[in-house]
């Protein structure tokens, strides 16, 4: 299959998928505007609830001392940690990249660098290449990023910037530097939800009568 395009996604005569942003802190609803021109079902989540049978999750920027706390606080871990265990796909953005590496919530084998690019230069943009989404440069703005300091041979790494990785890809989890949603450009979210449906359809192959339960009248 070639990349996944915004109008390949959705769609697809099935049920729209359900995508959750982390809305205890940071910049979620610009998150949740993509995610509805996508055709996705955005929701806010604040409460593990909301958490349950979720297709996808992000994990905005903001401050990522805040999210953790606001992660313990509300009791959001376990439902976190159950999300990813069942291969429901992650995006972790800028802040929210930090909180999924080894020494925060441990969802990708990488360990991050705060503030990586110096407080002088806090906040850039730049064109990325970035592998999955297609050829064209992707415009990417970055605010006080980490980058990703370390990771594991499993862990692919999707762009850099001056040899630094700063959007990898681990299993169903993805995690740039940079914030995706302050662009008009979806095809960071686009790549999520085509990973989302493919977790999908997976979870549906293994449990057929899952899939077609409501169909036949139970
Ligand atoms: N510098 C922030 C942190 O360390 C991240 C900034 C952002 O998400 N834009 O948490």
């Amino acid at each position: 299959m070639g990349s996944p395009e915004a109008g390949g996604v959705s769609g697809r005569g099935t049920d729209r998928l359900r995508v959750g942003v982390l809305a205890s802190q940071g910049d979620f609803m610009a998150h949740e505007r993509m995610l509805r021109e996508l055709s996705a079902d955005a929701v806010a989540v604040r409460t593990a609830e909301q958490l349950a049978d979720l297709d996808a999750l992000v994990i905005p920027g903001g401050e990522s001392t805040t999210i953790t706390k606001a992660i313990d606080r509300d009791g959001l871990e376990p439902a976190i940690r159950s999300h990813a265990t069942d291969d429901r796909p992650i995006l972790g953005t800028c802040a929210g990249m930090i909180v999924c590496d080894r020494d925060h919530l441990g969802l990708i084998d990488a360990t991050v660098r705060r503030n990586a690019f110096g407080r002088q230069i806090a906040s850039f943009e730049t064109d990325l290449e970035l592998a999955g989404i297609g050829p064209d440069a992707l415009r990417a703005v970055f605010i006080r990023a980490p980058w990703i300091e370390s990771h594991g041979d499993g862990v692919e790494v999707l762009a850099t910037v001056d040899g630094h990785p700063v959007a990898i890809r681990d299993g169903r989890v993805l995690a740039c530097s940079f914030h995706p949603e302050l662009t008009d450009d979806l095809r960071v979210h686009a790549l999520l939800m085509a990973m989302a449906t493919a977790a999908r359809d997976e979870r549906h192959a293994v449990e057929p009568s899952a899939a077609e339960g409501r169909s036949t009248g139970e």
